[in-house]
């Protein structure tokens, strides 16, 4: 059996590991160095080279260029149980490279005013890293493990869409790191749609003939004042249920004499349900095609609109019974502390691995202020992620005992 000691999380080192990540530049699909950096850090350990691998994911994703993929290591059980998987992202928003990770207190912060940290989701990687690392170095009892390092989680959930699923091998229950407080168990998120709106005007002089022409400009701004109107835009509360959706980026047009015969909008829908997200959608095309025969010329002719969209991710709630987020609790529970569930209004990667069928409990790893120049590390709950993980990795329960 495990000496339970060797299950305590070596701090300095867990702190030290992940400092050294934080300050490694790679937005999403640019995750090159932070994949080198890890890949080292196992080597050095003494996991062989034959356990890891990447994937092609980056073919299918979206941004172009990127030829780093998905990272999986497995290990072999060294006792029969089960396999378990430990997952976190490599990449950061853009606004985090740059970033030179300082203490301050209990906390890390990026030094100066301009950069986030990249805790998001830098911690995470070093949660799973630093577990994989213990066991190897310890030589600790453990099931069959596969550790997943994914990319461009941030755009999309792009790198988790596009896994080559078999490389994970079929794990029994999967735990992700993305987030704050280490005793918070995402068990559902939000799923989420994105549409571009290209609206067809006609283009005339606007001084000497505007009659011949038909404002792309004038049709999105009775789309949009009628959506606003009537309830569709941003929190949308329906009976048939509840969403939000964005008018987030709007172009076109190029001279005051012009009437404008182009304009493209960017939006996006959300809700917990499917349907409704759909339902938002509908509302929102249905709003621009009517406001597009509104506006005519003087011969008649009106405006046309084209939509392009797709679900970047699918809702998800997992079971009440889903072993993943009972086996977490008891392991939290376990250590003295205690647990909650929550559903998060933002999309995970826990979203695409769901739909792909590996069920998967996201937990947090001491992130603060997200996506922000103000983001944080909180060094204790980092710290126990770090223990928690180590112990759903290869601790008692992990190994058969109860
Ligand atoms: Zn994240």
């Amino acid at each position: 059996m495990t000496d339970p000691k060797s299950l305590k999380v070596n701090r300095t080192e867990a702190t030290k590991l992940v400092k050294q990540l934080l300050a490694i530049p790679g937005k999403s699909g640019e995750e090159a160095e932070v994949a080198q950096v890890v890949r080292q850090h196992l080597i050095d350990a003494g996991v062989p080279t034959g356990w890891i691998s990447s994937d092609k994911a980056y073919r299918q994703c979206k941004i172009e260029g990127s030829t780093t993929g998905n990272l999986i290591v497995n290990f072999p059980g060294t006792v029969k149980a089960p396999r378990r998987m430990l997952m976190a992202h490599m990449d950061t928003v853009p606004i985090c490279v740059g970033c030179k990770p300082v203490k301050k207190g209990t906390k890390f912060v990026s030094q100066g005013e301009k950069t986030g940290l990249g805790a998001d989701d830098r911690a995470g990687v070093a949660v799973v890293l630093n577990t994989a690392k213990q066991i190897m170095q310890k030589k600790l009892a453990h099931p069959p493990l596969t550790f997943l390092f994914s990319v461009q989680e941030e755009v999309g959930l792009q790198g988790a869409r596009h896994i080559q699923l078999s490389k994970l091998k079929k794990p029994k229950l999967a735990f992700n790191w993305d987030g704050g407080n280490p005793y918070k168990l995402t068990v559902g998120a939000i799923g989420g749609y994105r549409m571009s709106i290209d609206i067809h005007g006609i283009a005339s002089h606007a001084g000497v003939a505007p009659e011949k022409g038909a404002s792309a400009v004038s049709i999105a701004a009775l789309a949009i004042a009628k959506l606003h109107e009537e309830g569709w835009l941003g929190k949308v509360e329906k009976s048939q249920g509840t969403g939000t959706s964005n008018i987030g980026v709007i172009s076109g047009g190029s001279a005051t004499n012009v009437v404008v015969d182009h304009v493209r909008v960017l939006a996006e829908a959300r809700s917990h349900n499917i349907k409704f997200m759909k339902r938002i959608v509908k509302e929102i095309e249905k709003q621009f095609k009517w406001a597009a025969k509104q506006v005519k010329n003087a011969n008649g002719k009106s405006g046309r609109v084209e939509f392009e969209g797709q679900i970047d991710y699918e809702p998800f709630k997992l079971p009440d019974s889903d072993p993943s987020l009972a086996t977490a609790e008891r392991m939290i529970q376990g250590l003295g502390e205690e647990s909650v569930r929550t559903i998060a209004n933002g999309g995970l990667d826990a979203n695409w691995l769901f739909k792909h069928g590996v069920p998967t409990v996201s937990l947090g790893c001491g992130q603060l202020n997200q996506h922000m120049v103000t983001e944080q590390l909180e060094i204790p709950w980092y710290l126990a992620a770090c223990q928690i993980a180590l112990h759903l990795a290869a601790g008692e329960e992990a190994n058969g005992g109860t």
